[in-house]
């Protein structure tokens, strides 16, 4: 039996879209559901209306417990090109409990596979960035293997994306890229993520399709790191 108690990509209002819900919200829902650590990563300021540098400073003074459940304050960082350049400073980045960098088609115009691995892999050396968000985005092609060897090496983590595969998802074909990074990271023993990149509450640790997915491949539940609070932290160095 598996039981996922962490989710740790997930957006408020703060994120400027998708949802009026506040961190108070998400964290009344979070233990409803039975998630004990949830990770708030609003996205980074180069998103439209999303929060300020102000806001990611303001995170350490905001409460660590609500309802039982632990918060962690991180950040989704756009990569804004292809020196794997991201949008917060790394004094923001260093007062934050981790960060994702993403690759976002409003904020960055894709390359070749050869260029996106590598603006991803600048964007991972980054203080406190310790993921990659929705690694599986058919508009921005990964070289898989090398990605996931240096994942492995730097001992950092991966996502599989709840929304990436949900019917009528926006990255429309991503699972069959995921399919392709779970059999490499099921090789070369690559913890993984199941995140719900939910806009406010109502998606919290759902990972319907996320889970489905790794059942449908055998892939080996002692590398989905959601049902162990403490792996999870350690990995993420919080
Ligand atoms: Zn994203
Ligand atoms: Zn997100």
């Amino acid at each position: 039996m598996f039981t996922p108690v962490c989710d740790i990509h997930t957006h408020s209002v703060a994120s400027g879209h998708g949802t009026t819900d506040t961190v108070t919200t998400m964290a009344k829902a979070a233990a409803a559901k039975g998630i004990t650590l949830l990770g708030l990563s609003e996205h980074g300021p180069a998103t439209m209306c999303s929060a300020t540098p102000s806001y990611f400073r303001a995170c350490r003074n905001m409460p660590r417990d609500r309802f039982g459940v632990r918060l962690l304050y991180g950040v989704e960082c756009n990569i804004l090109d292809m020196d794997g350049h991201i949008d917060l400073t790394e004094e923001i980045l260093g007062t934050l409990d981790y960060g994702i960098v993403s690759l976002h088609r409003k904020n960055i115009r894709p390359g070749t596979k050869e260029q996106n691995t590598e603006a991803c892999l600048k964007a991972l050396a980054h203080t406190k960035i310790r993921m990659l968000g929705h690694p599986d985005d058919p508009l921005f092609p990964l070289e898989y293997k090398k990605l996931v060897s240096f994942l492995k090496e730097h001992q950092q983590l991966i996502e599989l994306n709840e929304a990436s595969l949900v019917p009528g998802s926006y990255r429309a074909g991503a699972d069959s890229y995921a399919r392709q990074l779970l059999a490499l990271c099921r090789e070369y023993e690559q913890p993984i993520v199941l995140s719900s990149d939910s806009h406010g509450a109502a998606h919290i640790g759902d990972f319907t399709y996320g889970l489905k997915l790794c059942e449908e491949m055998g892939f080996p539940k002692h590398l989905i790191l959601n049902d162990r609070v403490e792996v999870l932290l350690s990995m993420l160095r919080c």
